[in-house]
């Protein structure tokens, strides 16, 4: 990335921070290559450094070693809970509750699930993005084996309500997955606090390589796993563990928990700089997501009569990296099923952008690209 460019697309991903590369150099030299299963010496070295990013990982979230599994990313990590679950508890019953605003990797498994005989409702949220834990009790049947909602949603950055929802999902007798993807680096994220009996993060929106990623499922859960093979992972996840890119997941993951208080607290601020800076220059611009329960990262914002796609290419232009929703629907023109599902109408749907701030965001760029998305929304 050129330095003169300013990203503002950490939604998506972050770069890699220092400290991980340097905890991944190892296992990318000829000295540290063991498989983590041998027995021997090697294996052994290799073993060690998945126990350590075990505890890591665990820690962070409030669990156990035994509950954590390490997989490719947060979309495996989300397969393996909703399929996993399902398959694992076929005798309970057939039916998943998620919402609307899920991302693809939960959705798209939801749908797949279908296609293998299994029911599934879809709540919608509020048009601020917020799923009321009324509406999953409401969907709750006596055939629900599992819940499925987000802790904080990718494009409009609102936060949910997960305690509450566990606690009206556990007085029905069902488990509930969360995706914490997008809130684990940004908000506390703890497996006992929220209630949650599965969970999903992600090394590479924490400041850590892409491809790795962890399912939290709690102690006494079953899940039926995705990959068939060796015995890895307490037999949950088959096939040698990437164990470069789990080092270097588990030393962002160190870092970030130094750091993540006081770096939301100034992203809010910017977040909240940029918010105002916009509706002061725009004045038709209006905010998408909650007011208050909201990613410290997040704007997501439209501007009625201007066309998001046009916009993103004259801020790339413009040397400014950002999106007008997930990234895994960038590049088609679909419009965000998130927007879709809080009821926003086509215009504002259409000309949504979404800015994702980061730890190397500043004040300077903050004002640049309130300047240039002016200078571009008032030339119509
Ligand atoms: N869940 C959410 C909420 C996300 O934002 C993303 C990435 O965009 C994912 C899951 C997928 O994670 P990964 O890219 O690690 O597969």
């Amino acid at each position: 990335m050129s330095a003169l460019r300013i990203y503002l697309d950490h939604a998506a991903t972050t770069p890699l921070r220092p400290e991980a590369r340097a905890a991944m150099e190892p296992f990318l030299a000829p000295t540290s290559f063991g498989n983590p299963s041998s027995l021997h010496w090697d294996g052994q070295q290799a073993r060690r450094v998945l126990d350590s990013a075990r505890d890591t990982l665990a820690q962070a979230l409030g669990a156990e070693g035994s509950e954590i599994t390490f997989t490719s990313g947060g979309t495996e990590a989300d397969n393996a809970a909703l399929v996993g679950i399902l398959l694992a508890h076929r005798g309970r019953g057939n039916h998943l509750v998620t919402t609307q605003m899920e991302h693809e990797a939960v959705l798209h498994t939801a749908g797949f699930l279908e296609t293998l005989g299994f029911d599934v409702t879809y709540v919608a949220p509020d048009s601020s993005g917020l799923i009321a834990p009324e509406q999953i009790r409401e969907a709750l049947t006596p055939q629900t084996t599992l819940v499925s909602v987000m802790h904080a949603n990718n494009e409009v950055g609102t936060i949910q309500p997960i305690r509450a929802i566990a606690d009206a999902v556990h007085a029905h007798g069902a488990f509930l997955h969360t995706d914490a993807v997008q809130t684990f680096g940004q908000c506390p994220v703890h497996v006992q606090d929220l209630g949650v009996d599965l969970l999903s993060v992600s090394a590479h929106k924490i400041y850590g390589p892409k491809g790795a990623g962890a399912l939290f499922v709690r102690a006494g859960i079953a899940i039926e796993p995705l990959m068939h093979g060796g015995g890895q992972e307490r037999d949950r996840r088959a096939g040698t563990e990437n164990v470069a890119a789990i080092a270097g997941f588990a030393e962002a993951v160190r870092v970030m928990l130094q750091e993540r208080d006081c770096l939301a607290a100034q992203m809010t601020l910017l977040r909240d700089e940029l918010i105002a800076g916009l509706r002061q220059r725009i004045p038709t611009v209006q905010l998408n997501g909650h007011e208050t329960l909201r990613l410290p990262n997040n704007v997501n914002m439209s501007l009625p009569g201007s066309d998001a796609e046009t916009l993103l290419l004259a801020l790339d232009m413009a040397g400014v990296s950002a999106s007008s929703g997930s990234a895994c629907t960038a590049g088609s023109i679909e419009p965000s099923h998130v927007l879709r599902a809080m009821g926003l109408d086509k215009r504002r749907i259409q000309s949504a952008l979404r800015l994702t701030l980061g730890r190397g965001t500043t004040q300077a760029e903050i004002e640049r690209v309130a300047e240039i998305l002016a200078g571009l929304a008032n030339r119509g």
